[in-house]
């Protein structure tokens, strides 16, 4: 994909960040590790700085991680 970045529009950046890619150029990886975002796109070279979302994915993270968890004591409480 080689669209400018005016070209790109809201549901592309969007698709674009689901798919883990750079929302402007769509080749460049959006994460360096699992939750680790890149300082900015090594292909097109955009600053990710105003995407940044601080602790947010890691909360989301927790929050499914734990609902797993705790589910799976309930049902070992529950059985044995
Ligand atoms: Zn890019």
């Amino acid at each position: 994909m080689t669209d400018s970045p005016a070209s790109a529009s809201l549901s592309q950046a969007a698709l674009r960040g689901l798919a883990c890619r750079c929302p402007r150029c769509g080749e460049g990886r959006l994460y360096a590790g699992f939750l680790t975002l890149r300082p900015s796109c090594d292909v097109c070279g955009l600053d990710y700085a105003f995407i940044d979302a601080g602790d947010g994915p890691a909360v989301f993270i927790i929050m499914i991680a734990g609902f797993i968890v705790v589910g799976a004591a309930l049902v070992v409480e529950m059985k044995y």
